[in-house]
């Protein structure tokens, strides 16, 4: 059966190169069939927010209904016809296909493809500018390249220019002729034109790429079946924080496809060959791994295969203070909102868990809730109380908020906060002073290993947004309940990670 080219294929690829191929020659019976339920919500989301918009919009041509090629025919002879809005016109030429939300006419009768996206217009949602903080989404420009590449070769269009209509219903024009950043060399049109032919060899089998073991996987219904395979080949993404661009550097240019293989490197060999490789112009040669790099990833690579115990790389020393708090809080990305802030308390040999939650989808209730937790840690005696979190996700969140509730805290207290010693996030511990026998170093992953066990049988943050979401609809009480256990679990979890790092034995020789 052959294989369209489509916006879902290059968004794929662009998530992970290897999707494109699994999907189409993996095997299939290890594809996880059941649908995600958070990909799901993004889903629904996704289509209520379309609808929205689309009330807005005023009168269109729906082509939503029909056969393929019904389709493709109403969608040309509507565009000669200048049909001046049509929504789910399909378009088609030789390997490519494309279902733009909304094809708008220009008043030169060419078209232009308009997207509706629940998501901010650009990267960092500010507006594109030199040395701005936005700049276009690379999933929402190579999606736009397609459509008007389709619209070009149809006879329907002569420029390079595609719309998004955003989450505030703003219109943002996409220059795809434009470079991708300030310092890029490439445009968006050259960066889809190469996409798009890797894209086409994948669909072909003409060309195969290596599935990678990465947190970015957790999502995609191939998890089990690419982790196997990871594990089964030995492959180098098994080693914690080496990705997929470094693995098939590695493989590429040292010939090193396993673990074995890379534990057995001699980094000074090596360092010395990149040299000559960079003397004879070949810049690309182990591009972007370095000396300390490369000792890291064999150092981890050993713990993984051969010592399979956890290793303290330097001595750590916790502070000794009256409170420990462990910390974690749960936020609703796809709109903004923070619900839930969650402290254990460990004090004198007691414990126990305070939850500071927003039960309404609304300023008032999630500023109410950061209050409180804040008036909870000032009521703390100051340097008598120690904080770990996991990850800076926490910080990052706790800045947005006082931006967004000025009168809470100001951002000098949030700094403060943050940068005081006894307030620590334990992942850039792990990351720095530690290696595991894991190939991941998720909060999850690390407490699991030390024996520790969620309540729930299905613990991630992904469900816990879904389940807060199910619970403004229908104010469940026994779905708060499982928010709460849950995060007390993620709370408790990293007090145990806190101890089992304290615990561990000085064993960098060992490593090595
Ligand atoms: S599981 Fe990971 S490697 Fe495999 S297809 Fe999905 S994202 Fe790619």
């Amino acid at each position: 059966m052959s294989q369209y080219i489509t916006a879902s294929k290059l968004y794929d690829y662009l998530q992970c190169p290897h999707r494109v191929w699994r999907d189409v020659h993996g095997p299939q019976d290890e594809k996880i069939k059941e649908s995600n339920p958070f990909v799901e919500l993004l889903w629904s989301k996704g289509v209520q927010h379309e609808e929205k918009i689309l009330s807005l919009i005023g009168e269109y041509l729906d082509l939503t209904d029909g056969s393929l090629d019904d389709r493709f025919e109403k969608t040309v002879e509507a565009m000669n016809n200048k049909a001046p809005l049509i929504y789910q016109g399909v378009l088609r030429h030789e390997d490519m296909l494309g279902i733009p939300d909304l094809l708008k006419k220009l008043p030169d009768d060419s078209y232009i493809p308009v997207d509706i996206k629940s998501g901010m217009a650009f990267e960092g949602g500010g507006v594109e500018e030199v040395g701005g903080e936005g700049k276009p989404k690379k999933h929402y420009a190579v999606q736009l390249c397609l459509y008007t590449d389709l619209l070009k070769r149809l006879g329907f269009a002569n420029h390079h220019l595609g719309r998004i209509i955003d989450i505030d219903g703003q219109n943002v024009e996409y220059d795809l002729m434009a470079l991708m950043s300030v310092r890029a060399k490439e445009t968006w049109w050259e960066f889809y034109e190469k996409i798009k032919g890797h894209v086409s060899f994948l669909l072909k089998d003409q060309y195969r790429n290596k599935p990678m073991n990465s947190s970015k996987c957790k999502l995609c219904p191939w998890y089990n079946s690419c982790q196997k395979w990871c594990k089964e080949s030995g492959d180098l993404t098994n080693v914690f924080y080496l990705g997929r661009s470094d693995r098939d550097r590695l493989n590429e240019d040292l010939n090193v496809e396993t673990l074995d293989e890379l534990i057995d490197l001699d980094v000074e060999e090596v360092m010395e060959l990149k040299k000559r490789e960079k003397k004879a112009g070949n810049g690309d040669f182990l591009y972007r791994i370095g000396e300390d790099s490369l000792k890291k990833a064999m150092r981890r690579a050993n713990v993984l295969q051969n010592i399979k115990e956890p290793v303290l790389l330097e001595p750590i020393a916790f502070p000794e203070v009256k409170y420990e708090l462990f910390f974690d809080i749960e936020d609703d990305p796809t709109q903004e909102f923070v619900y839930l802030h969650g402290v254990y308390e460990r004090s004198e040999g007691k414990e126990r868990f305070l939850d500071f939650t927003a039960t309404e989808l609304s300023n008032e209730a999630e500023k109410e809730a950061w209050g409180r937790f804040w008036d909870y840690i000032k009521s703390l005696p100051i340097d008598d109380f120690s904080v770990y979190y996991f990850s800076h996700h926490e910080k990052t969140t706790y800045k947005k908020l006082q931006k967004k509730y000025p009168d809470v805290i100001s951002m000098d207290e949030v700094v403060a906060f943050f940068e005081n010693p006894n307030v620590i996030d334990l992942y850039s511990v792990v990351q720095k002073d530690t290696d595991w026998p894991l190939s991941s170093y998720s909060l999850k992953a690390l407490a699991v290993y030390l024996g520790f066990e969620w309540r729930d049988e299905t613990p991630s943050g992904a469900l816990s947004i879904q389940w807060f979401n199910e619970y403004l609809d229908g104010k469940d009480e026994a779905i708060l309940k499982r928010i709460l256990e849950y995060n007390e679990d993620d709370c408790k979890a990293t007090m145990v990670l806190k101890d089992g790092i304290e615990k561990l034995e000085l064993g960098l020789d060992a490593a090595r």
